[in-house]
C-alpha cells in the first residue's frame, strides 16, 4: 500500500514532550510531521493541566490575598465570581499557548495531522481522523503519546458530577459540597481553587500524608492552613462506594487500615473529583505492530537516549515513565530528537524538581530526608524558617521554611525542600546547586537580594555550615 504521507520523523501526539520534540527535529532539518488526535496542539499541560490548573489557581490566590488584606486595613468585601468571565480567562490563556505553537509549527514547516495515530508496522502508522484515514510511513518515530487520569471503579462515570480533572478545570458550577478522592498534587490543587471559589471541600487520601513523595515537615504547614480554612482532611482513608442519588452522590468510605472504621461517614456530595493519579497511554497504539516493547501498566521502557527496543522508534514524556511532569517530557523530547538526528546524548540530569501549586506551594528536588533516612544516608539539613524573613513577614506569610540536605562526607547538596509561598520558583536555585554540585559554603557565599524569599536559600546553606547561629 502506498503511503499517503512520508516523513523522516513522525512524532506521535503533541503534549510538551511532542511539540518540543518535533520542533527541535524540524530545527535539526528533519522532516518532521506531528501527530494529535486534538485539534489544538500542546497535550495534557496546555489543553486541561499545568497551564489553565494554573490560571484558575492565580484567580484563587487573588480571592485569598483579598480577605486576606482585611488584615492590615483593606477591605474589598465578599467577592463577587462570574464563572463564565473565569472560565473565559482561562480558556483565553490556553489558547494564547495553543495559538503560538500552531505558529512555531508553521514557522519551522512541521506538518500537524489532525486524528488518532496508531501502529501498523514498525516504519508506519495510520492516523484516522477528520480528513478520513492516512497511512504515515516514517523513518524515525518519537512517540509522546502521555498519559490520562485513571477511572477508578466503583463510581458512575457517566454521571457529570463525577469528575476527573479535566472535567474540574471546565468549572460547570460551583458545587456546595465537594469531595476530592486523592490528596496529591493535582486533587489538592483543584481543592484549593474549588474552596477559594465557595465549595465546602472533603480530600480523602489513601496514604497516612496528603502529598505522598513530599518530606511530611514540607506538608504540614499546608495541612494546617487547609484546616484553618475549612477543608475536612481524611488519611488512610478510601472512598468505597458511590451512589447516584437525585439530590447527590452518596459516598461511603473504609478506612485504609484493616478492621479499622473510617473515620468519615457516608455523605451525600454535589460532586465528586476522582485525581487519584494518571495512566501511560502506551497500550492505546498498537505498539507492538511496530515490535515496540509496552508493559503491562502501558508504561513504554527506554534506554538513556530515549529509544526503545526498536532502535529507530524513541518514546519521551508521560509514558516512559515516573515522574509524570512537563519539564521532564520537554527535556526528553529534546533529547531525543537530538540522538535522532544523530547527536551524541544521552540523559545526564541529576535531578527533577516537583511543586505542587497550593497554597502555600510546596516544592522539592533531589534525595528528600525521609528517601535519605531510609536508605541510611549520611546526610546533614541546614533549615531557615521563614519566621525570620523580613519579606514574608511583609507577606504575612511566615509559615514556610527552606530547608536544605547536604552530603556529611562532602558538604554538597544533594537534595532541598520548600514550602510557602512561591516556593515553586525558589527550587530551581537549588536544582541547579545539585547539578553544579554545590558545597553549603558555594550556597551560603552566594549573595541573595534583600528582601527576597530567595534569601532564605543561602541562609538555610548557612544554618547548616554553622555561620549563622542566630535568625536574623
Ligand atoms: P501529554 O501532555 O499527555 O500529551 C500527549 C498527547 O498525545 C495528547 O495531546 C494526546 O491527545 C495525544 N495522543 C495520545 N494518543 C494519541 C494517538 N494515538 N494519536 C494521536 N494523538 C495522541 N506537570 C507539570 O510539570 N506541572 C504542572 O503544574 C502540572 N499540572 C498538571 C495539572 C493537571 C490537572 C494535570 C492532569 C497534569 C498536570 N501536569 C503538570 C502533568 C503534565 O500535564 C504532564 O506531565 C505532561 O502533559 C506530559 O506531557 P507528554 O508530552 O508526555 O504527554
Amino acid at each position: 500500500r502506498k503511503a499517503d504521507v512520508e516523513c523522516r520523523m513522525l512524532v506521535l501526539g503533541s503534549g510538551p514532550g511532542g511539540y518540543t520534540a518535533a520542533f527541535r527535529a524540524a530545527d535539526l532539518g528533519l522532516d518532521t510531521v506531528l501527530v494529535e488526535r486534538y485539534a489544538t496542539l500542546g497535550g495534557v499541560c496546555l489543553n486541561v493541566g499545568c497551564i489553565p490548573s494554573k490560571a484558575v489557581l492565580h484567580a484563587a490566590a487573588v480571592i485569598d490575598e483579598a480577605a486576606h488584606a482585611s488584615d492590615y486595613g483593606i477591605d474589598f468585601g465578599k467577592p463577587k465570581i462570574t464563572l463564565d468571565k473565569l472560565r473565559a480567562y482561562k480558556d483565553k490563556v490556553v489558547g494564547n499557548l495553543t495559538k503560538g505553537l500552531a505558529g512555531m509549527s508553521k514557522q519551522r514547516k512541521v506538518r500537524v495531522l489532525e486524528g488518532v495515530g496508531k501502529f501498523v508496522s514498525p516504519n508506519e502508522i495510520e492516523v484516522v481522523g477528520a480528513a478520513g484515514t492516512q497511512l504515515l510511513r516514517f523513518e524515525q518515530c518519537i512517540i509522546a503519546a502521555g498519559s490520562q487520569a485513571v477511572k477508578l471503579p466503583g463510581f458512575p462515570w457517566d454521571d457529570r458530577r463525577v469528575m476527573d480533572s479535566t472535567d474540574a478545570l471546565d468549572l460547570a458550577d460551583v458545587p456546595d459540597k465537594l469531595l476530592v478522592v486523592g490528596g496529591g498534587i493535582i486533587g489538592l490543587e483543584m481543592a484549593t481553587v474549588y474552596r477559594a471559589l465557595g465549595s465546602q471541600v472533603t480530600v480523602v487520601e489513601f496514604m497516612d500524608q496528603l502529598m505522598p513523595g513530599a518530606d511530611p515537615d514540607l506538608v504540614k504547614p499546608l495541612a494546617d492552613r487547609l484546616k484553618k480554612q475549612g477543608v475536612a482532611v481524611h488519611l488512610k482513608t478510601k472512598a468505597a462506594g458511590t451512589q447516584a442519588q437525585k439530590d447527590g452522590l452518596k459516598v461511603a468510605f473504609e478506612s485504609a487500615e484493616a478492621g479499622k472504621p473510617a473515620s468519615i461517614e457516608a455523605q451525600l456530595f454535589d460532586r465528586v473529583l476522582v485525581a487519584v493519579g494518571r495512566a501511560p497511554n502506551g497500550n492505546r497504539i498498537d505498539a507492538d505492530k511496530a515490535g515496540v516493547n509496552v508493559t503491562e501498566r502501558g508504561f513504554i521502557p527506554v534506554d538513556r537516549q530515549m529509544r526503545t527496543n526498536v532502535p529507530h522508534i524513541f518514546a519521551i514524556g508521560d509514558l516512559v515513565g515516573n515522574p509524570m511532569l512537563a519539564h521532564k517530557a520537554t527535556h526528553e523530547g529534546k533529547l531525543a530528537a537530538e540522538v535522532a538526528a544523530g547527536e551524541k546524548k544521552e540523559w545526564v540530569a541529576r535531578v527533577i524538581p516537583s511543586v505542587a501549586y497550593t497554597d502555600p506551594e510546596i516544592a522539592w528536588v533531589g534525595v528528600t530526608e525521609t528517601e535519605a533516612k531510609a536508605k541510611g544516608l549520611q546526610v546533614g539539613v541546614g533549615k531557615f524558617p521563614w519566621a525570620a524573613s523580613g519579606r514574608a513577614i511583609g507577606l504575612g506569610r511566615t509559615e514556610g521554611f527552606t530547608k536544605l540536605v547536604f552530603d556529611e562526607a562532602t558538604h554538597r547538596i544533594v537534595g532541598a525542600g520548600i514550602v510557602g509561598v512561591h516556593a515553586g520558583d525558589l527550587i530551581a536555585e537549588l536544582a541547579l546547586a545539585i547539578e553544579m554540585g554545590c558545597e553549603a559554603a558555594d550556597i551560603g557565599h552566594t549573595i541573595h537580594p534583600h528582601p527576597t524569599l530567595s534569601e532564605s536559600v543561602g541562609m538555610a546553606a548557612e544554618v547548616y555550615e554553622g555561620t549563622i547561629t542566630d535568625l536574623y
